[in-house]
């Protein structure tokens, strides 16, 4: 089995859902509480997809509920932006968190109230010293660590410089909270790990208020057990400290006991899925914004068109498993073109434009031809298309000295006009520098819909576009952002970008219809499929290819 699909099964039945099944069975818990934990210091990208799916749709699967709590300890590197984004984000992923939007803010206060209590049962303590003397003392996973000398104040003298650190007497890193375990553990986040900082700046739900913030690790179990939060589910990374997480629930008047699962991160080929690394992707200027369509962030797939549903369905084809893999762009690709292919319209516009004229069409006349719209579908709905004596084509249709196997146009070939009329080429102009810029055609009428009435065939069907009528937009095709499969792998993520991964056709051509698209995706016949961008307007339109009609990269590649 290769890593990619050690990391696929039937999502369904899981460890997780395993021991959830259990736990109700035995009555161990009455009903099911999750939460999705997110800290607000980006967007969202599809591995918090991941976590999102499973917590939410466990909560669903299991008549429970599924808490969003927004993990804001850290106000250095949290925003409002991303507070609503996140939550724009899982709400168009399809989840509802009901009343239970919570903040581990909202628990400062009682937070603060445990460490207190930790310090009186002797069991944390403040320590003065620097950030660097606390990495040398902390040991190694080979050495033992030393203790602070600070480690046997008195319960009294931590009490009194804790609430001094509170009361904001003290500078950025002067002092902090330590819960006083075991320097000599050899599980490192058990030596004697930080609960309390000092930090100096405003928080964006309680202000100036406080100057001391609790760590994750002090925070994110107690949060949970305040919420009667039942399987805290979170990613691998996270397996060594839980029995931090566990020390916590048995060493304060927690209200309820949670446990903490780990379960297989989301990786992706080509992909970089950390927000530290996207965020530099954004701040400096390789892509256009967190939204942009080539992010694998939840609002950057949106934007390029793809639907919730794919991604959930791509989700659900993942492992829950316990240990990490690596999943080919290629299966979310081929999520997206399933859904695409089963749901969207098609319409017809042409990348790259070639004039043609119907020399034999009478001038002035329009006529509307009836387009399928979901060929797919034998129900499906039809719409008008019209049709006139000067058309665009795809300039990638015509060639001037085709190959035997190539059966769009040529000189004197006939082809069908998808939805229209046989034409046949008969004259090629061009510009002074030889190329060709415009074809004279004849059209034969008795072949209306697409059919000759003589049995006659034609090997290719082109789609079209009427000029006059056209509506005129801009349309970006993406590629993968990073060419490297691993990007960072072997060097700095940014020498792995892809330099295409955009290509921006400003000169297209589209069927009339698509001037009002409101963000609808749909395929363009034979091209792929397509989205309005969120900067269209109807004076300039600007289209986003979500993803190719078929996987081309995998051919490009292995032909290198
Ligand atoms: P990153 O590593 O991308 O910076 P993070 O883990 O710091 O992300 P959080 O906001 O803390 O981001 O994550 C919220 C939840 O999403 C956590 O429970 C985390 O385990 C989960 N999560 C983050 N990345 C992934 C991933 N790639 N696959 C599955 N779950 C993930
Ligand atoms: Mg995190």
């Amino acid at each position: 089995m290769s890593d990619a699909d050690a990391d696929i099964e039937d999502g369904n039945r899981d460890f997780i859902r395993d021991t959830i099944r259990e736990d109700l069975r035995s009555g161990r818990h009455k009903a099911v509480v999750t939460r999705f934990p997110p800290e607000p210091n980006g967007y969202l990208h599809i591995g918090h997809a991941k976590s999102i799916c499973l917590n939410f749709g466990i909560a669903g699967e299991f008549g429970g509920r599924c808490n969003l709590r927004f993990d804001d300890t850290n106000p250095a590197r949290e925003e409002q932006e991303f507070i609503d984004a996140i939550q724009t984000d899982v709400r168009w992923l399809g989840f509802d968190w009901g009343d239970d939007l919570h903040h581990a803010s909202d628990y400062f206060e009682q937070l603060y109230a445990w460490a207190e209590h930790l310090i009186e049962a002797g069991k944390a303590y403040v320590d003065d010293l620097s950030a660097e003397e606390m990495r040398e003392y902390r040991g190694t996973l080979t050495e033992p660590g030393r203790n602070s000398p600070h480690r046997d104040r008195s319960v009294e003298e931590n009490l009194d410089l804790f609430r001094r650190m509170r009361a904001g007497e003290f500078p950025d890193g002067a002092r902090i909270l330590r819960a006083r375990i075991d320097m000599a553990s050899g599980n490192m986040n058990l030596r004697d790990p930080a609960l309390y900082r000092i930090l100096h700046a405003p928080h964006p739900r309680t202000g100036t208020n406080w100057c001391i913030y609790p760590t994750y690790d002090f925070a994110h179990g107690q949060s949970d057990a305040i919420e009667g939060v039942t399987h805290s589910l979170c990613t691998l990374e996270f397996s060594d400290h839980r029995p931090l997480y566990e020390w916590f629930i048995e060493n304060l008047p927690v209200p309820a006991q949670p446990r903490q699962y780990e379960f297989s991160r989301l990786n992706i080929t080509h992909t970089v899925l950390s927000k530290r690394n996207l965020a530099q992707l954004v701040d400096d200027g390789h892509v256009a914004g967190w939204d942009d369509p080539r992010m694998p962030t939840v609002s950057g797939l949106r934007r390029r068109g793809v639907p919730a549903e794919a991604i959930r369905d791509f989700i659900g084809r993942l492992a829950i498993t316990k240990s990490d893999g690596v999943v080919e762009a290629a299966m979310l690709d081929h999520c997206i073109r399933e859904h695409l292919n089963a749901n969207v319209e098609r319409r017809m516009a042409v990348l790259r434009p070639l004039k043609v004229v119907i020399e034999n069409y009478p001038e002035g006349q329009t006529e509307e031809l009836d387009a399928v719209n979901k060929p797919q579908d034998p129900d499906s709905s039809t719409r008008k298309v019209p049709f006139a004596r000067e058309i665009y084509i795809e300039r990638d249709d015509f060639m001037e000295d085709p190959p035997r196997k190539f059966f769009r146009l040529g000189p004197g070939r006939e082809v069908r006009l998808r939805f229209a009329y046989f034409v046949t080429c008969q004259e090629t102009i061009k510009d002074a520098d030889g190329n060709v810029i415009e074809l004279r055609c004849t059209y034969d009428p008795e072949t209306r819909g697409g059919n000759a009435p003589d049995g006659r065939k034609v090997k290719g069907t082109i789609h079209w576009v009427a000029a006059e009528t056209a509506a005129t937009a801009e349309v970006r095709i993406y590629d993968h952002l990073f060419a490297d499969p691993s990007p960072g792998a072997e060097r700095s993520f940014l020498e792995d970008l892809n330099p295409e991964s955009l290509e921006v056709l400003s000169d297209c051509r589209l069927e009339p219809s698509l001037s009002a698209s409101n963000g609808q995706t749909f395929q363009f016949e034979r091209l792929g499929y397509f989205a309005a961008d969120l900067d269209s307007t109807s004076s300039q339109l600007i289209f986003n290819r979500t993803i190719a009609l078929r996987d081309t990269w995998a051919k490009t590649k292995a032909k290198n």
